[in-house]
Order: C-alpha cells, then structure tokens, then sequence
C-alpha cells in the first residue's frame, strides 16, 4: 500500500497534467493519492468526476498563507471541490496571487529586468500563477542558469520577489479547509526552517485555528526530522500525513509515491475519513 497525499500537476507549477500524473502515480503503484496544487482545484475538474482512475483519489488543494510574518503552507485533504469554502478560497487566492505577480514584476523592472508580467502570465497559461514561473523566465531569458539559482539570486528568502504580505491568515486557511469538510494539516514543518520552539508555536497556532494534522513524512525527509515530527504529532495528538510533494520527474525530492511511510506510532489522517 503506497499513499501519497502530497502533489502538484500544471494546474498550479508541476509538470505534469493530472492525467499524467494519476498514470505516473498507478504506475509507482501508489494507491491512494491526493492532488494538492497551490491555491486551485482545478485539477479535478479537468479530470472530471465520473472516471475510474484505478487508485482512490482524495481531494485536496495547498493554500499559502501568513504566520508570524513567514509564509506556511497548508494542505487541505478530503475537502468538497465544489463547496462554497473551497469557492471562495479559490478566488480568493487567484486574486492574491494576481496581486502579487503584479508586485513582484515591478519589483524585477525597478532591478532591471524589464517588463516581463505578460510573459510569466503566458508561461503560466492559466495555471496558478508563482514564483516557479518567474524563475522559469529568468532562466529563459539567461538572467541566471537554473530555477534554484532564481530563488537562491532573486525569488526565495529575504530577496525582492519573496512577498508575503498578500495571503491571508493561518485562521483564514483552517476555516476555508473547515467549511469544505476537509482535515487542514500542516505541510512540510521543516521547510520552514524554524527553531524547536518556534515550530511548537506554530503547532499550537495551527491547533487553535482549528487545525488537525500534520505532514509527518514529506518527500525525502532524513530519519531525524521524521524522529522529530512523529513526537510532535504524538505530544499535540495530530492526525499524521504523508506525501512526496512531487512537482516533476526527475527533480531531487521524491517521485511520486515515493516518501517513506508512516511511523507506526502515528495516527494516519485517513484514519478519519
Ligand atoms: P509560490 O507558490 O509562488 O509561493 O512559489 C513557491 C513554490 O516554488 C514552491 O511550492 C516550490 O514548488 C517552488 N520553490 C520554492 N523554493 C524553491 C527553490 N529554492 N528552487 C526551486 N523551486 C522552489
Ligand atoms: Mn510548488
Ligand atoms: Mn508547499
Ligand atoms: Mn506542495
């Protein structure tokens, strides 16, 4: 049994179409998988409701948000695509992300990287639009060799394209996830590169605004963090996740389906459903 309840596809800023990526998924021999692209479940309606997938596919969405001035993300499982929370959650960070597209070109044009939101609009095609497909234009414009490198230079951590100040609160998030049916847990804890302490308040944070779960294992994570993250979904009695976060072939993270499972202590979120 391989479960993988963390994915993107071209629907947000992965590389494959949802079809694509349930047959890459079907191949891995994952059994249960759960689309979670940033801010948009169009995914699902590309596929439509009525077709046998061959695995048991749980709806899901990744929503950015805002904590304590850093941005944390989100996930949203076994949540109705077509409720009015998810509605409202959808629109509500299209526009955010709109917003912030249009700040963050400004941002690059007063650097000197000329008018480029029209082309990130085009390169996005409709998907939800990010800072990928920014970095996707620097590299093809040979501002800098590689996406990490537009990160690294231009888009991640304190640099002129990182802006957070457009999403909404943590509470905003859980009650979105809350209204559409869903479990809120919280992705990848150790990406956001907190102390002990500070990861705890964001726990308790997340747990007062409603929150429930916790990605235990996300991508390939070193036996330590998981270690860590396993106590503090046991000491906080948090349902326990688990995906790859898979965005494309090929890239350093896990394939799809291809994260370590559980720990047995866990308890694993689809223990609720
Ligand atoms: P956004 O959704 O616009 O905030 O962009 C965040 C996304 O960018 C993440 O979900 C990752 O897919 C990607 N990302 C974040 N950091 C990096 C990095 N250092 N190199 C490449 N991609 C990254
Ligand atoms: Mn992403
Ligand atoms: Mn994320
Ligand atoms: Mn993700």
């Amino acid at each position: 049994m391989s479960i993988d309840l963390h994915t993107h596809t071209t629907a947000s800023d992965g590389a494959l179409s949802p079809a694509a990526l349930l047959a890459r998924a079907h191949d891995n021999g994952v059994t249960t998988l759960a689309i979670t692209d940033h801010d948009t479940v169009a995914a699902y309606s590309e596929l439509g409701s009525e077709a046998d997938f061959g695995l048991n596919l749980v709806c899901g969405i990744e929503l950015s948000c805002r904590w304590a001035g850093i941005e944390v993300h989100i996930v949203g499982l076994n949540i109705d695509p077509r409720s009015g929370a998810v509605k409202c959650a959808a629109s509500n960070q299209r526009l955010a992300r709109t917003r912030r597209a249009e700040h963050i070109a400004s941002k690059l044009r007063q650097a000197g990287f000329g008018d480029i939101l029209e082309s990130v609009i085009e390169l996005a095609g409709g998907a939800s639009i990010g800072r990928p497909h920014f970095a996707q234009h620097l590299v093809d414009m040979e501002y800098v060799k590689d996406t990490r490198q537009a990160f690294r230079k231009h888009l991640g951590g304190n640099k002129l394209g990182n802006l957070k100040q457009f999403w909404p609160e943590l509470k905003q998030i859980v009650d979105w996830i809350s209204g559409a049916g869903g479990t809120a847990v919280l992705a990848h804890p150790s990406h956001y590169k907190l102390t002990h302490t500070k990861l705890r308040a964001l726990v308790e944070d997340f747990i007062g605004a409603g929150g429930t779960g916790i990605e235990v294992v996300s991508g390939r994570q070193i036996p330590t963090v998981t270690a860590q993250l396993r106590d503090l979904a046991s000491s906080h009695k948090l349902l326990a996740s688990c995906g790859s976060d898979f965005h494309r072939p090929g890239a350093h993270w896990a394939d799809v389906g291809g994260c370590e499972p559980l720990p047995d202590v866990c308890r694993p979120v689809w223990d609720t459903w």
